[in-house]
């Protein structure tokens, strides 16, 4: 009876202690074992369709190339939503991996970070009222109150362009475009895709025809960080030459836009 007490005794010790092994080794990953890591993507989810938050979930273009290249490289996405301006000093401080956010590549930029390979072209866009004086790029001038989202492309080019005190700058793009519809501001600089969302949700405000500025879009990771920039590179050409960039581009953004 003794004997039988001490092997059950001894099983539940094994038990727990397995337990606590299995435990300790494996990542903080809620699918232990699964992945050999995370990969941890900075980006700012109110700029659709690249990223935003619907029903409580990320989605977008970037978050579904981002779940691809994580699947690649065997590394479970984790994706930190912050403000635009703070994306690459955190991936350059190595707080996260690497920033994925309709950022263009800029050379600017590039003295901060590396960017992987290009995935999307985008253009700078033009945000008017209806019926605003603004019927072109031409009507913009130093005097026109322009909106933008702080620190982007937009906010850069329009204050090289019109000087800062024409700029009023915003935390996020839907920040701007709200200012814009109570009438704080003239106009919003901004990604065109972003901006065809915006003002879809918006009465009353229109897109002008004409770009503003013509760009293209990258995943940036820390300098010296090489080893994971090539990985993302093999998957982003594996990506874009077997059609899934596309397929998933075509989910969001209609061709004959
Ligand atoms: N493409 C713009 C930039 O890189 C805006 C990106 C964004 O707001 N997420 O500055």
């Amino acid at each position: 009876m003794m004997e039988r007490k001490k092997l059950v005794a001894f099983i539940m010790t094994m038990v727990v202690a397995m337990a606590m092994i299995t435990g300790c080794g494996a990542s903080s990953s809620s699918k232990k074992g699964e992945y050999e890591g995370e990969l941890i993507m900075a980006t700012n989810a109110t700029f659709p369709p690249y990223e935003f938050v619907e029903n409580g979930e990320y989605e977008g273009i970037d978050v579904e190339i981002a779940g691809k290249i994580a699947e690649e490289l065997n590394l479970e996405l984790v994706i930190e939503d912050v403000e635009f301006g703070s994306i690459i000093a955190g991936v350059e401080s190595g707080k996260y991996d690497m920033g994925m956010a309709g950022m263009t590549v800029t050379d600017e930029r590039k003295e901060s970070v590396n960017f992987s390979e290009t995935y999307a072209v985008a253009v700078q866009s033009v945000i008017v009222p209806a019926g605003s004086d603004i019927k072109s790029i031409d009507d913009i001038s130093a005097d026109t109150k322009i909106g933008v989202q702080q620190d982007t492309t937009g906010d850069i080019y329009a204050t090289e362009d019109y000087g800062d005190e024409a700029i009023v700058r915003y935390k996020a793009g839907p920040d701007a475009v709200q200012a814009l519809a109570s009438g704080k501001v003239d106009c919003v600089i901004i990604d065109k895709e972003p901006a065809k969302a915006y003002v879809a949700a918006n009465d009353g405000l229109e897109l002008l025809d004409s770009a503003y500025a013509e760009e293209e879009y990258a995943i940036c990771v820390a300098k010296g960080n090489d080893e994971l920039l090539e990985k993302i590179n093999t998957a982003l050409t594996k990506l874009k030459s077997d059609g899934t960039i596309d397929e998933i581009v075509s989910k969001y953004i209609s061709a004959e836009d």
